[in-house]
């Protein structure tokens, strides 16, 4: 890298507060925890666990997805910041419980600024070996008194989020009838697809792991196509549930879809150029971190020692959320991925405030104030 300031240039551009690089030798780990944001609480977000190329593609993921963790839980009234942790690493060769007990002694370090979690490549049992070893890890297993994994919560939520944005769009928020491809039989896609089958949709749904397509299938019913074709797929809406930056360039000219709500992060490639690119078309996209909050609600619930009912409750507000999000958007003549930013960021500088006005008090314990 020829920028000698290039870390320090990267956090100014996303306004990080800290960045971290973990590396312990004995167990191969290298990770970097970005916290972005600690005005509202503590910095949570998952903890991803991906083979990246190089430690700049692992440096820019972590700042992304750390920064869309701040709106996220400013925007869901969550008394958290924003953070997010990546670990360089094949989850299929490279794990063992001596690696994640030496991330957790990291995230020990931080002393609460950060609180980690499952994401992409990571497991309920990873968080129960990091629990070895700091308390400032959520989505831990049941057994150990964890609400265990959110996805059902993320799942519940984004079908909210969805008829939210039907109703908006077509002015009734039932899915029956209507023609929905999935992309992603995950986690989170997996019940998705539940939903929408049980609710009278038409769906659609891709994955490229066979495994994850055949469950799907059987235990919901729905119509294949491949991931290259799921772009191109005559439906009223599109959820993608599998990675980020898929609705780019190449992308969007092909879709045939009014409405897109679905649960994976950092969907839009570039949040200006693709969200107008949209609005163009006529297509309602409904801003991610908002449809996808309900697995942030669900270890915040935990975090809170909330019961999983609670957690589900609080994602079935996504509802209300994303219609609140579209009213804000037509009142001020702006797409509505720029009025949930809006919306985020003027919560938490209003609590900025609140912090810099009454200087000496302590607050109390965050969590103990979540309603
Ligand atoms: P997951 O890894 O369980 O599922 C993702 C699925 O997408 C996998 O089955 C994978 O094979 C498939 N996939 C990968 N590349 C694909 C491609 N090119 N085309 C089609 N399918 C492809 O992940 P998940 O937990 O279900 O999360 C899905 C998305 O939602 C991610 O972006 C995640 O960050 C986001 N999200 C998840 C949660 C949660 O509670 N799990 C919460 C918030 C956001």
């Amino acid at each position: 890298m020829s920028n000698d300031n290039y870390v320090f240039e990267e956090l100014g551009k996303r306004d990080h507060e800290q960045v971290v690089f973990c590396r312990d030798a004995a167990s191969g780990l290298r990770a970097i925890i970005g916290i972005h944001n600690t005005v509202l609480g503590p910095a949570l977000g998952g903890c991803r666990m991906y083979p990246y190329r190089n430690e700049h593609e692992a440096l820019i993921d972590v700042l992304r997805l750390s920064r869309g963790m701040t709106y996220k839980a400013s925007i869901a009234g969550l008394n958290l910041g924003g953070g997010k942790a990546v670990i360089i690493g094949d989850p299929k060769k490279d794990k063992s419980e001596a690696l994640w007990r030496a991330f957790g002694r990291f995230v020990q370090g931080l002393a609460g600024r950060y609180i980690t979690a499952e994401d992409s490549g990571t497991s309920i049992r990873d968080m129960d070996f990091i629990r070895m070893e700091t308390d400032h890890v959520s989505g831990v297993s049941p057994a150990l008194g964890g609400s265990g994994d959110p996805s059902p919560v993320t799942a519940l939520g984004a079908f909210a989020g969805m008829r939210a944005a039907l109703k908006k769009q077509f002015g009734k928020d039932t899915v029956a009838g209507l023609k929905v491809a999935v992309q992603g039989c995950g986690h989170v896609g997996y019940h998705l697809v539940g939903h929408l089958v049980k609710a009278g949709a038409r769906v659609t749904v891709c994955d490229v792991d066979e495994h994850a397509l055949k469950r799907t299938v059987q235990d919901h019913g729905a119509v294949i196509v491949s991931p290259e074709t799921i772009y191109d797929a005559d439906v009223d809406v599109f959820a993608p549930c599998a990675m980020g930056g898929i609705l780019n360039d190449n992308t969007i000219p092909r879709l045939r879809c009014a409405v897109i709500a679905g649960a994976a992060n950092n969907q839009l490639a570039d949040e200006r150029i693709h969200g107008a690119m949209l609005v163009a078309r006529d297509i309602l996209y409904a801003p991610d971190y908002v449809v996808n909050a309900g697995g942030l609600m669900s270890v915040a619930g935990e975090l809170e020692r909330g019961s999983q009912e609670r957690a589900l409750l609080r994602a079935e507000g996504i509802y209300d959320l994303l219609t609140s999000v579209f009213a804000r958007a037509d009142a001020e003549h702006i797409p509505a991925y720029d009025a949930a930013l809006r919306m985020a960021q003027e919560r938490i500088d209003s609590i900025a405030r609140v912090r810099r006005t009454f200087v000496g008090v302590t607050p109390v314990d965050h969590l103990q104030r979540v309603t």
